[in-house]
């Protein structure tokens, strides 16, 4: 049983945007350095459960949707787990929670799916940023962050393709819109269960399904790239979420030239040390992405990747 939190941080507020996702703003009670964090960093939340003493306190992490430059609460961007997989989640106790409660927020942010730790801030290809669920939260954090530095911004370099289950399940779709008519902000969301969510006319299916082999062309076309022109030399790829996003992403993209990250991943596919990484993941469960110990899984994306490396 893990030890009782000594709380350090009050919910100063939160916004409940359906039953099962809630904006958590949260003060912690010494206010951090201003630049303590980057965009797409996380940190971790916890709690003591009140009402099973017996099961002691939980902590998990959380990436951060405020932006650096905001001075206030940390604003993070929450889904409740409806089976989870521990005696005591998080998600169930945060639930409880009500404006002014007291809570545990470690406040040190930690993870390198940065802009800056990746590719490098003066990286000029589009930055493409595949969320599904609260996936988004690191995504908005780094154009708010954007906006906080240049009030002018032009946001045309960032592309925010948003997939969830519900319409209603879009979190911060007004922002966003507001981003894409007054700075350019490339956003799609995606909905896979357009027939319980009336009145949506924007894409259905998974977020993934963008870069399936024939949709890409239609991405091209909103990106303004010729057919063919999706590749690792226009853009690079962020992806946030649970495995089923991540895994088929990368599986529809390796034709594509996009490279992974991940250094075991790298080593299945054949990588040559050299070559530079231009897909990066931040993955919210603990599922293997892809079986990369399964050969018939793992050799045709090898090929794929190979060749198109190749013709780039
Ligand atoms: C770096 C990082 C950042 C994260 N940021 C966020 C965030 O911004 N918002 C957020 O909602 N979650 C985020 N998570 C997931 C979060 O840490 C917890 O795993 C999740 O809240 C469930 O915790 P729990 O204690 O309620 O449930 P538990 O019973 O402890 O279950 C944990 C398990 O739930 C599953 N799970 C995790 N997230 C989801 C999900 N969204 N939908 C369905 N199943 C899930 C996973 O299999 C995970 O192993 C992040 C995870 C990581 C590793």
């Amino acid at each position: 049983m893990a030890k009782p939190l000594v709380y350090n941080a009050t919910l100063v507020e939160r916004v409940d945007l359906t039953d099962a996702l809630c904006l958590y703003r949260i003060l912690p009670d010494e206010r951090p350095a201003p630049g303590w964090f980057t965009p797409g960093q996380y940190c971790v939340l916890g709690a003591n459960n009140e009402v099973k003493p017996e099961l002691g306190s939980v902590r998990r992490s959380m990436s951060i949707a405020s932006a650096p430059e905001d001075g206030g609460p940390i604003e993070f961007y929450i889904r409740y787990v409806g089976k989870p997989e521990s005696d005591n989640p998080l998600t169930h106790l945060l639930w409880k929670l009500k404006n002014g409660d007291r809570m545990y927020m470690r406040p040190v942010a930690a993870g390198v799916f940065t802009v800056k730790d990746t590719v490098g801030v003066d990286d000029p290809r589009l930055r493409v940023m595949v969320a599904a669920g609260t996936g988004s939260a690191p995504f908005v954090s780094m154009v708010r962050s954007e906006l906080r530095r240049n009030p002018k911004a032009d946001l045309s370099q960032w592309v925010l393709l948003h997939g969830a289950s519900y319409a209603a399940d879009l979190g911060y779709r007004d922002e966003l819109n507001r981003l894409v008519a007054e700075h350019g902000l490339r956003y799609w969301g995606t909905v896979s269960r357009p027939k319980d969510s009336p009145g949506w006319h924007g894409d259905v299916g998974r977020v993934e399904q963008f870069f399936a082999p024939d949709r890409l062309g239609d991405l091209e076309a909103r990106l303004g790239l010729p057919p063919g022109g999706f590749t690792s030399k226009s853009a690079v790829i962020f992806i946030c979420g649970l495995q089923g996003t991540i895994g088929t992403t990368i599986t529809n993209l390796c034709a594509r030239g996009f490279v992974p990250d991940h250094k075991r991943m790298r080593e299945a596919l054949g990588v040559a040390a050299e070559q530079p990484a231009t897909l990066f993941y931040e993955q919210y469960d603990t599922e293997p992405v892809i079986d990369i110990k399964n050969p018939d899984v793992v050799a045709p994306l090898a090929a794929q990747l190979a060749a198109a490396l190749k013709s780039l």
